[in-house]
């Protein structure tokens, strides 16, 4: 018989922690859910999938409890994009990448947008291919904006801020992200954004 329940697709991960990990109890509580469907892995860590858009509150209270973190599909920024933290938590700044996270994904853009963080200039979490990238080098922290990763036209992002303390890096982003939201045309992807209004006039709303 067809099955004819709304569905909702939402996005879900770990969360940040030392590398892009799932547990076997995290693994259980999605298949309770899957049913016939099929799960998609994507390129930003998170994986996708359709629940019951009249249980949506429930399952992710439930996904929640199990340590998962769940996250919109669509124009929205996406979780933070990380690096695995290989020399330790406190030393790659773990916290930091938490608190932006907190503070940044999920909140309403004219089209998606993906940041990313590594905690050393080896650069796993790849920030300089990233709409928003934060490369932590020694105790301070550098962001670059406008990459692109996709299509032959991709480019390195521009460094646009360098020795940032935590503080002055929730800021910074804080601004920028403000900045897209209200000025970015609908579906206009970030690095168009950037390019139409210019490094400078980017720089001279960030004072
Ligand atoms: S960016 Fe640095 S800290 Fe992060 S996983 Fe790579 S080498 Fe390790």
């Amino acid at each position: 018989m067809e099955d004819n329940t709304k569905k909702v697709k939402i996005a879900v991960n770990g969360g940040i922690n030392f590398g892009s990990k799932l547990s076997a109890k995290q693994l259980l509580v999605l298949a309770k859910y899957l049913g016939d469907e099929e799960i998609e892995l994507t390129t930003f860590q998170q994986l996708y999938l359709e629940i019951p858009a009249d249980q949506k509150q429930d399952i992710i209270a439930e996904f929640e409890e199990a340590g998962l973190q769940c996250y919109p599909v669509g124009n929205f920024v996406k979780s933070l994009r990380t690096c695995n933290f290989c020399k330790g938590a406190e030393a790659e700044g773990m916290p930091v990448a938490i608190e932006l996270n907190n503070r940044i994904a999920g909140i309403p853009v004219p089209f998606t947008l993906k940041p990313a963080y590594t905690g050393c200039p080896i650069g796993c979490g790849e920030p300089m291919v990233n709409d928003i990238g934060v490369m932590k080098v020694k105790d301070t922290y550098n962001l670059y904006v406008g990459g692109k990763t996709k299509g032959q036209d991709a480019v390195a992002g521009k460094l646009i801020r360098e020795n940032l303390t935590p503080e002055q890096l929730y800021i910074v982003v804080d601004k920028i992200i403000q900045l897209y939201s209200e000025q970015g045309k609908k579906r206009e992807p970030f690095h168009k954004f950037v390019n139409r209004i210019g490094y400078e006039t980017l720089n001279e709303h960030l004072y």
